[in-house]
């Protein structure tokens, strides 16, 4: 079983090797980098709704485009709205009367 260590880099690893398909730039990371650094919550707030955000257009455009019965990924986009989705409805903001700003203008 490997250990937290090295299931963080191979978390790492992947999303590299697939950043670097879709032509993401270090200057691009390290401009959002310098963007939230020092700014813990500021940071876990901006990056979950914009991740969120993403998800969801990535999601809308996918059925908007798909037709077809069996897809892998409509079948990951499953997954991935559920575990937001599940993420979303145990965070304890999210059970304010209004609900939280949505960051995407940071
Ligand atoms: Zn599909």
């Amino acid at each position: 079983m490997p250990t937290s260590a090295e299931v963080i880099q191979m978390a790492v690893t992947a999303v590299t090797e697939s950043a670097a398909r879709y032509g993401v730039t270090d200057t691009t990371v390290a401009e959002l980098r310098n963007r939230i650094h020092g700014k813990p919550g500021y940071a876990e707030g901006y990056l979950n709704g914009n991740l969120t955000a993403l998800l969801v257009r990535i999601a809308d455009d996918h059925h908007t485009d798909c037709d077809e019965p069996i897809c892998r990924t409509c079948d990951n986009l499953r997954d991935a709205l559920t575990i937001r989705l599940a993420d979303m409805t145990t965070d304890p903001r999210m059970r304010r009367p209004r609900p939280a700003r949505w960051p995407l203008q940071g």
